[in-house]
């Protein structure tokens, strides 16, 4: 556990990134031209699957989470 905490604070909150760089300016503008807006497709489905949850009108608490369900691929 205390490697995991040590680990933590050193790993920005926000971007995942090891905090001596993602806070330092100069080396942020050195690494990257500029930012992207990306779709991440599994939060995607996990936001279509509450939305349906609440809508069904069987919501008594907000401690509802998801998993995927995967698919079954025939290999042959
Ligand atoms: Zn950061």
């Amino acid at each position: 556990m205390l490697a995991l905490q040590a680990y933590e604070n050193r790993v920005c909150p926000l971007c995942g990134m090891p905090i001596g760089f993602c806070h330092d300016y100069d080396r942020v503008h050195e690494a990257f031209a500029g930012g992207e807006v990306e779709l991440c497709f599994v939060t995607e489905m996990r936001e279509q699957a509450m939305k349906q949850y609440r809508e069904s009108g069987s919501v008594n608490s907000n401690a509802q989470t998801t998993s995927l369900k995967p698919r079954i691929i025939d290999k042959q």
